[in-house]
């Protein structure tokens, strides 16, 4: 497959070939014919996926090759709208589309806060028709009557998922309310589904083409993904608790550092449960005492570091525990491909610190699922999880537009987490019906303690 069969105009083939993209990745293959029909998109890719040219290239060649309905009088309104979560992905996604453009005259700006609006001011009146923006300053220039978007023929949402996870929706409604209703092409690129995005889509889209890539991470379905939020000077304590109700269950439990996770293993041993320990300090000797008596089942525990699993070959697991969330997403992916391999179950813990926000927020959005957030009775955290504002990167947070916290009452009516409510996968292949007119719409599982991180 080529760019060319995919029916882009010679002046983006051109743009792409002297950038070196020889060949479309899968989401640009997949969305690219659908966006140039005009079809709206809902589509499941993440960062790295070629995302931006799936929907900056149609996007550009529909401004290109799309005359404007010339206004009757008036300053020339922007055509098309990119709304992303911060700053940062604006200016990333507006680079991106001027070299996409760059034999074509699409005039364009950014528009996000934390800077002068003087620029923003100057480019909206000499007038553009394509706009990046982040929704906390867009809606300045709305209140301001600096920008009219009623003229707005194509909008995109970038990372919508992560745009909700920053409290965004509320000033994406007050958007979305501005622009046209009719004729308004609107593609939605998010890595995860959870319901409040198909919520949205099915407000605002029409008869949505849902299109979805593998990501590149990808963990067997088969795996139960579990956080227990847990103050982190009771970690071991739960981490003892959770091992003890089944001592038999080989478990492999990962430490971020080299002399955590040898205190840790010394704090099981001593509390009756056999353990070992291996990392890059230990003797090649011990390490492989360690594992061969792990395999064995003489000890029932090994707790390790990233760099000592990567090497060690262990093929199943029933339930791998993180002690300490990896702070790079991926390494979760290694931890926990060492269970549910060939299609049997295996379960993935998380023990989660308030500190530790950010780590379980790109692993979930790397998963692009949800995973089951819930306290166990009697370490329920003094300082919940919050999942406000700590996304890298990030550039805006209107007031009184956070990410919600944990939901109902904190002290009371915790459940046993045993009966606490599971939640599934939220991709969007799984739903390929559509969004449901219903679908969560009172709330069900996530109303209570327990509920699922996005
Ligand atoms: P994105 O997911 O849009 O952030 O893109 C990730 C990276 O892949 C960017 O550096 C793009 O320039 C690059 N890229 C996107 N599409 C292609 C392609 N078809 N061939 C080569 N590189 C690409």
């Amino acid at each position: 497959m080529t760019f060319e069969h995919l029916g882009l105009a010679p002046a983006l083939l051109r743009a792409l070939d002297e950038q070196g993209y020889t060949q479309p990745t899968p989401i640009q293959e997949q969305a690219i014919p659908l966006a140039l029909a005009g079809h709206d998109l809902l589509a499941g890719a993440q960062t790295g996926t070629g995302k931006t040219a799936a929907f900056g290239l149609p996007l550009i060649q529909y401004l290109a090759t799309t005359p404007q309905e010339v206004a009757a009088r008036g300053p020339r309104k922007p055509r098309a709208l990119v709304l992303t979560p911060t700053r940062e992905l604006a200016v990333q996604v507006h680079d991106s589309l001027r070299g996409y453009g760059k034999y074509l005259r699409i005039p364009s700006t950014t528009i996000y806060g934390g800077v002068g609006m003087g620029n923003q001011l100057d480019a909206l009146r000499r007038g553009v028709d394509l706009v990046i923006a982040c929704p906390g300053r867009l809606i300045d220039h709305l209140e301001r009557r600096s920008v009219d978007l009623s003229g707005i023929e194509v909008l995109v949402l970038d990372e919508a998922d992560r745009m909700l996870d920053m409290g965004f929706l509320p000033s994406i409604k007050r958007i979305l309310a501005k622009l046209p209703k009719q004729n308004r092409q609107t593609m939605l690129f998010s890595a995860t589904f959870a319901e409040p995005i198909r919520e949205l889509a099915l407000e605002f889209m029409h008869d949505p083409k849902q299109i979805q890539v593998t990501p590149k991470n990808t963990v067997a379905e088969t795996i139960t993904h579990r956080v227990h939020p847990v103050d982190g000077s009771r970690k071991r304590d739960l981490l003892l608790h959770l091992l003890a109700k089944d001592s038999r269950l080989q478990t492999l439990v990962f430490a971020r550092t080299k002399h955590g996770s040898d205190k840790l293993a010394m704090f099981l041993d001593k509390s009756g449960i056999k353990t070992a320990a291996i990392h890059g300090n230990k003797s090649q000797g011990a390490r492989q005492r360690a594992l061969s008596d792990f395999k064995a089942g003489r000890i029932n525990v090994l707790v390790a570091t990233d760099i000592a699993a990567r090497g060690i070959d262990i093929d199943q697991l029933p339930q791998v525990i993180n002690f300490d969330l990896p702070m790079v997403a991926e390494d979760y992916v290694h931890r926990i491909g060492r269970t549910g391999r060939n299609g049997s179950t295996g379960e993935a813990i998380s023990l989660v610190a308030q500190d530790e926000a950010k780590y379980l927020r790109a692993i979930v959005r790397m998963l692009g699922r949800d995973v089951d957030l819930r306290d166990v009775p009697g370490f329920e955290p003094q300082t919940p999880i919050r999942w406000g504002n700590s996304a890298p990167g990030k550039a805006e947070q209107p007031a009184g537009e956070r990410t919600p916290r944990r939901n109902g009452p904190q002290k009371h009516a915790r459940r046993p987490h045993s009966e606490a409510p599971r939640h599934a996968h939220a991709g969007p292949k799984k739903h390929s019906s559509g969004p449901r007119r219903d679908g969560g719409r009172n709330g069900g599982a996530r109303q209570g303690q327990s509920r699922p991180a996005r």
